[in-house]
């Protein structure tokens, strides 16, 4: 009997954490097949973003059809990413996880080790790439994403002997990649193994109990939005049980969550939206890349979070006012956050300077939270794509661009 493919890799994560445990540091020689599972998913990203978005976009066929699915899917991004936000305000004001916290300085990663995140500015303004080629070949998404876009929507315009070359050319590329990611999922259950054990070597557990308050918090907050929120939200637009969609995903969410990153889990994202749960490429490929970069609701609840709680720890009372300030900056922070691992985490410091918290205290404390930050950063990034994927059947449903729905590999 066969088993389905994330029965196979939800396994190889258990045995990763056994592994993990009982070798201790030791087992750190198993590292290479996580990284090169990594790399295999890496190498399809670009190449699958870019033929994906332009024949997406080049089926749209006109500028109003373009906009008014533009429209839905930035609405969704946005309703769905403050609804994040907001969970994380009233839970960390009812737990309030930072009172009487002391920090370990010892155990604290430096300051220095985070790269400081670009102005929010400067993010909107890189959307537009100088140059395609050399975004695509420093796989950087929104440049990427924006190019393909615009390519895409020009195909359309173009003389019919232009286009009717390109656009079925670039579809068969497209479905090459499709494929070729098909064969490199059927590697995850290796790949995530060793993925487990590279986080688990990666996270500091011995600053578990001084933040750990914090860690709950942060962990209700993602399940109340994974677990309840999504799928209601799944279940009033698509009148589906949303119990199927997460057997449809189950691939995406365990890769994401092994990974840390939506970026590198996007082609399976896309994999498990079209093969499983019947979205059309038209709709997937709106959706889905912009969502690994700019729909993050998973970050948007952590950096509204981290802010408050970190405001705690250093006993500083924010006003309504100013808790305002985070929610907004937090929402802007995680359309900024880049899908890779802890991306949400050098964020922070945008958020953190919107209110005024600045200076050596909250350097250690963000370190300290960088330690403990990997399995935050799984879950979080797990939620961010599940709101991605939801989001995916969601207008794919309101435009009946959704086929055989609930086919669970
Ligand atoms: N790792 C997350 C992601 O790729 C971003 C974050 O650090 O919150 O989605």
């Amino acid at each position: 009997m066969k088993l389905k493919l994330h029965w196979q890799i939800l396994i190889a994560m258990g045995l990763g954490v056994l592994f993990a445990m009982i070798l201790g540091e030791k087992s750190g020689f198993i590292a290479p097949v996580g990284n090169i599972f990594i790399r295999l998913l890496k190498m399809v990203i670009v190449p699958l973003v870019m033929t994906s978005i332009i024949s997406g976009v080049a089926s749209v066929g006109n500028a109003k059809n373009l906009g008014r699915l533009g429209l839905k899917t930035i609405s969704y991004y946005l309703l769905t990413s403050l609804m994040a936000i907001l969970i994380g305000l009233t839970l960390v004001n009812l737990i309030a996880p930072g009172r009487g916290v002391d920090i370990p300085s010892s155990k604290s990663i430096s300051f220095e080790d985070l790269n400081k995140p670009d102005s929010l500015s400067d993010i909107f303004i890189r959307m537009i790439p100088d140059n395609p080629v050399g975004a695509a070949a420093n796989g950087d998404m929104l440049g990427i994403i924006f190019f393909a876009i615009v390519f895409g929507a020009v195909l359309t315009k173009v003389p019919k002997q232009y286009g009717d070359i390109l656009i079925p050319l670039i579809d068969s590329l497209f479905h090459a990649m499709m494929k070729l990611t098909g064969y490199i999922i059927k590697l995850a259950p290796i790949g995530v193994f060793g993925l487990i054990v590279n986080a688990i070597n990666a996270t500091g557990f011995e600053l578990f109990k001084a933040v750990g308050k914090y860690m709950i918090t942060i962990t209700i907050g993602l399940t109340i939005h994974f677990l309840i929120i999504l799928p209601v939200i799944y279940w009033i637009f698509t009148k589906r049980n949303p119990v199927d969609h997460f057997k449809n995903m189950a691939n995406a969410l365990v890769t994401a969550f092994s990974t840390s990153s939506s970026s590198v889990t996007l082609p399976v994202t896309m994999d498990c939206v079209e093969s499983n749960a019947g979205v059309s490429n038209k709709i997937s490929s709106f959706v889905l890349p912009m969502g690994a970069t700019i729909n993050m609701d998973g970050t948007a609840l952590y950096e509204c979070a981290g802010v408050l709680f970190i405001a705690q720890v250093m006993g500083v009372d924010l006003s309504i006012s100013q808790q305002l300030i985070v929610v907004i900056t937090a929402l802007l922070a995680s359309i900024g956050a880049a899908g890779i691992p802890s991306a949400g985490l050098v964020m922070i410091f945008i958020v953190l300077s919107a209110v005024g918290l600045q200076g050596p205290t909250v350097a250690m404390i963000v370190g300290t939270m960088l330690a403990v930050d990997r399995p935050l950063d799984m879950y979080r990034t797990m939620v961010n794509i599940f709101s991605d994927s939801v989001g995916a059947v969601v207008i794919a449903n309101s435009e009946s661009e959704i086929s055989t729905p609930n086919v669970t590999r």
